[in-house]
C-alpha cells in the first residue's frame, strides 16, 4: 500500500514537473495527451500507408489545433537538429493522417530554447526521403556505420555484436 501511494505521488510530482518545463519552453496550448498523470494517456499513431508508428511526448491543443511536441531536455542547440526535426516530421505526418485537426506544426523543446517546426513540403520530403533510406537499409547486405561517436556505441545494445563498434579505450 505504501508503495503504491508512494509510486503515485512520485507520478503525480513527475507529471507536474514536466508540465513546468512544457510551460517554461514557451508552448502554451492546453495538454491534450502524454505519458504523465496531468493528460489523457498518449497512444501509439499508425500510418499503414508509411508503415510507421510513433508517440510524440505530448500532443497539445492550441486555437482548437492539435500539434505534437517533443521534448530533448538534456540537449542544447540555438538551432534544431536535422535527425530531431525528422523525428517530428514523423509525428507530424502521422498526425496529418489520424488527426483531422493537426496544426500543420509542431514543437521541439531543447534545454536552452524551444523551435516551432513548420510542416513544409521540404520537411515532408526529408522525411519522406529518410524512410525510404531506412526501408533500403533493412534489407541491403551491408550498412556502414555514419558515424564516429564513441558514446553512441556505448548506448548501443548491438555493440557486443557489430563489429565496428568505436568505443573509447577499445
Ligand atoms: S555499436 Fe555498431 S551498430 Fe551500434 S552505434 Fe556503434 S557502430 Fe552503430
Amino acid at each position: 500500500m505504501m508503495i503504491a501511494l508512494a509510486l503515485v505521488g512520485a507520478a503525480i510530482v513527475l507529471g507536474v514537473v514536466s508540465v513546468m518545463l512544457l510551460r517554461r519552453s514557451g508552448v502554451r496550448g492546453r495538454i491534450v495527451a502524454s505519458d504523465s498523470v496531468v493528460s489523457r494517456p498518449s497512444r501509439a499513431l499508425r500510418s499503414p500507408r508509411h508503415g510507421i508508428v510513433g508517440k510524440p511526448d505530448y500532443l497539445v491543443e492550441e486555437r482548437g489545433r492539435i500539434a505534437p511536441v517533443e521534448l530533448k531536455p538534456s540537449r542544447e542547440s540555438n538551432s534544431p537538429w536535422l535527425r530531431d526535426v525528422v523525428q517530428l516530421a514523423a509525428y507530424c505526418l502521422l498526425l496529418e493522417e489520424t488527426e483531422p485537426r493537426f496544426a500543420g506544426y509542431g514543437y521541439l523543446r531543447y534545454a536552452n530554447r524551444t523551435f516551432r517546426i513548420d510542416f513544409t513540403d521540404r520537411v515532408r520530403g526529408e522525411l519522406l526521403r529518410t524512410i525510404a533510406n531506412m526501408r533500403a537499409d533493412l534489407t541491403a547486405a551491408d550498412v556502414p556505420p555514419n558515424h564516429h561517436d564513441p558514446r553512441r556505441c556505448a548506448r548501443c545494445m548491438l555493440v557486443r555484436v557489430c563489429g565496428r563498434a568505436v568505443v573509447s579505450g577499445s
